[in-house]
Parts: C-alpha cells; sequence; structure tokens
C-alpha cells in the first residue's frame, strides 16, 4: 500500500517518527509521499526522506514534495521561487506542491493565491515535475489558470471533497484525484458517490496525516498506517479486492511520480 499524501514533516511527529513508520511497515505501507506547504516545511520533508527512507520501517520508502500552500501564498517572490527550485534539485524530490485555490477562509486573497498557483505550474514545467494540487471550493479558477497558463505536466488533486463536475474536469486534464480519511466520515455521502465514479486508472489514497484519521480513529492524530480504512472502503466502492486495490495504488503513484523509482 502507499500513501500519498502526508505531513511527517508536521511537528506532531517530531518525537516518534520511527515508531510511527514501523507502523506503517507493519500495516503493509511501503511508500509514504511526505509534503511541503512552506519553505521550512519543504526543507523539513527532505531532512526527514534522507534520514529515515529505507532505514527504519522494514524499509518504508519515502519521497519528498517541495511547495507552498495556498494558506502561505503571500511568501510567493523571486527569492522564494528560487529557494523552491534549488530544494527541488534533490535526490529525494518527486514533484512540486503542495499548491493550489482554497476559497473557503476567503484568505490569502484569490489574488495572491493565483500568483503561487502560477509560478508553481511555470516552475513545474520548467523542472518537468508533477504538481500535487490543494483545492477547496476554487475550482472554476482552478481549471481556468490550468488551461491559460497551459500546464499539462500531471499531478494529483489530494484530499479531493469536489463535486463530481470538479472530479470529471480534472480527470480531463489527466490529474489523478486522491482520497483521504473524509471518504469514511459519516456524512460523507456524496464524496462516496464521487469515489464510486472515479475511474480506476485516475485513483489514489492517502492520509494527509497528522489530520484527517479516518473512521473508526477521528478524533486521533492520524498517521500513513491509518490509510488502510481508507483504502478499503474505496476497494468496496470500486468492487475489487483490497490486493488489486493496492496493487492499482502502487501502479498510479509511480505514474504520477516517475521519480519515485529513480530515488529509492
Ligand atoms: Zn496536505
Amino acid at each position: 500500500m502507499i500513501d500519498s499524501h502526508c505531513h511527517l514533516n508536521d511537528e506532531r511527529f517530531d518525537t516518534d517518527i520511527v515508531e510511527v513508520l514501523e507502523r506503517a511497515a507493519l500495516a503493509g505501507v511501503r511508500r509514504i509521499v511526505v509534503v511541503g506547504y512552506g519553505l521550512e516545511s519543504s526543507h523539513k520533508a527532505i531532512e526527514i526522506v534522507h534520514a529515515h527512507s529505507g532505514h527504519q520501517g522494514q524499509g518504508v520508502q519515502l519521497h519528498a514534495v517541495v511547495g507552498i500552500s495556498p494558506f502561505e501564498a503571500a511568501t510567493w517572490d523571486e527569492s522564494t521561487r528560487k529557494e523552491l527550485i534549488g530544494l527541488a534539485q534533490d535526490s529525494a524530490v518527486v514533484g512540486l506542491g503542495e499548491t493550489g485555490l482554497d476559497y473557503y477562509y476567503q484568505e490569502p486573497l484569490p489574488e495572491i493565491q493565483h500568483k503561487c498557483l502560477i509560478g508553481h505550474l511555470h516552475a513545474a514545467m520548467e523542472l518537468n515535475l508533477p504538481l500535487v494540487f490543494h483545492l477547496r471550493d476554487a475550482a472554476d479558477d482552478f481549471f481556468r489558470i490550468l488551461d491559460h497558463e497551459g500546464y499539462s505536466q500531471g499531478g494529483v488533486l489530494h484530499c479531493f471533497t469536489g463535486d463530481e463536475r470538479a472530479m470529471q474536469m480534472g480527470i480531463e486534464r489527466g490529474l489523478f484525484v486522491s482520497f483521504s480519511g473524509i471518504l469514511t466520515f459519516k456524512k460523507a455521502a456524496e464524496l462516496v458517490s464521487v469515489a464510486r465514479m472515479t475511474p480506476l486508472e485516475h485513483l489514489l489514497v492517502e492520509t494527509d496525516a497528522p489530520y484527517l484519521a479516518p473512521s473508526p480513529l477521528r478524533g486521533k492524530r492520524c498517521e500513513p498506517a491509518h490509510v488502510i480504512h481508507t483504502a478499503q472502503l474505496l476497494a468496496d466502492l470500486k468492487g475489487v479486492s483490497f490486493q488489486a486495490l493496492e496493487a492499482r495504488m502502487e501502479s498510479n503513484l509511480a505514474r504520477l511520480f516517475p521519480g519515485i523509482d529513480k530515488n529509492t
């Protein structure tokens, strides 16, 4: 199994990351993608990959994604862009992100988020890397910007919570759609129907740990081992065995991030 998106770089994992990785290995999780959301957390994602990939947890492979999230979009400027491009040269890095648009909190202002997103689109095209997208309540602007910039580098809509239309817009552009523990929550009926309609070849699974622990662990600190609960639900929704889903998640992750085989 894989965890396509988590934040082992969050301070909540500072004291027990080795145990967290051992539990992931016991649960059958073989690859974990550690995602940055600002320069500091991106540096930390790379450090964690170098310190722990393949060493602990019976050889769990870790990979880093570096970028500036919509919430930190105001930090995007020329020096941030240069530093990010420098970070992306590290052998641990398989993609850029998380970047995107989030209008839920109405801040930072959309214009500020757009500038940061566009900067990531151009950087990804320059570096030939896929993008990890955070998208919430902003699908129309998001896809309009992708099309306007001519982005066709591939990527994933992480922690997807959109409707069927947003899912289809992503698929039409060749993006993967990744579901988190939110799918297992009681009030997720609409999201469950979107997941059921998402083609297997575009599907991914993640924890977004330390956030969003799936049912029945809801409210606890989430960690990569918990991904199996969401994966089991996805297997049920798609009418395939857990093993078949697992094989599909592993091959989809390798299609999303062509670099993962090079840095293991
Ligand atoms: Zn995240």
